[in-house]
């Protein structure tokens, strides 16, 4: 893990935690499993549900994975101001909903986000002492591998993300840490060492 941060874990800083934790990287990387993971062993860690105009998947459940709305539903959720940020990806939209996260930020609960690059980037406009972690695949032909390997999009949406997902890559330098993803458990024990590390100095 490298960390720009310059912060050396619980304890190195007589600062608070950073209570928000904005987890992205590109489509396929692994984001919902580490999200998941960390949350299994930290429970006291909210992660927020979004919405989005994307179709369910056949696994997923309304309120519980997304909160999934048609297009004019979500638009005038965004004109009144419902989201804290909100992104077009691939063609759908996607959003935090800011009531929810608030309340846990004003309560003093650590608070994670599993978000795009565009996302992340108005929360670090907008929350400059959130923490931003970057989660980087150990290479493409990997990412590649996973995102077709999980067969829940159809070529052109996954060639739409691959594409995406350079962009998304080439933005890395713009993260307080970057942890690459090369097994599961020690990137979920890295995240779940920052969500409670103290805040980026800014
Ligand atoms: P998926 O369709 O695979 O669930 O998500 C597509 C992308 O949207 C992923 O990179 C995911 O992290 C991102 N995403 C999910 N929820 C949000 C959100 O609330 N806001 C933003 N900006 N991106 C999101």
């Amino acid at each position: 893990m490298s960390d720009r941060a310059g912060t050396d874990g619980p304890g190195s800083d007589t600062k608070p935690p950073a209570l928000l934790t904005v987890l992205s990287g590109p489509s396929g990387v692994g984001k919902t499993t580490l999200a998941a993971q960390v949350r299994k062993a930290h429970p006291e860690v909210w992660l927020s549900v979004s919405a989005t105009t994307r179709t369910p998947r056949p696994s997923e459940v309304d309120g519980v994975h997304y909160f999934f709305h048609d297009r004019p539903t979500f638009e005038d959720l965004i004109a009144k101001g419902e989201f804290l940020e909100h992104a077009e990806y691939a063609g759908n939209l996607y959003g935090t909903p800011r009531r929810p996260v608030e309340e846990r930020l004003d309560a003093g609960q650590p608070v994670l986000l599993e978000i795009e690059l565009q996302g992340a980037r108005q929360i670090r406009a907008s929350m400059p002492s959130a923490r931003l972690v970057f989660l980087a695949p150990p290479s493409w032909e990997v990412l590649e591998q996973r995102l077709r390997g999980r067969g829940t999009e159809p070529e052109a949406v996954i060639a739409k993300r691959l594409a995406t997902g350079r962009d998304e890559l080439a933005a890395e330098c713009e993260f307080d840490v970057t942890i690459v993803n090369t097994s599961i458990e020690q990137a979920a024990a890295e995240l779940a060492r920052l969500v409670t590390a103290p805040a980026p100095r800014r």
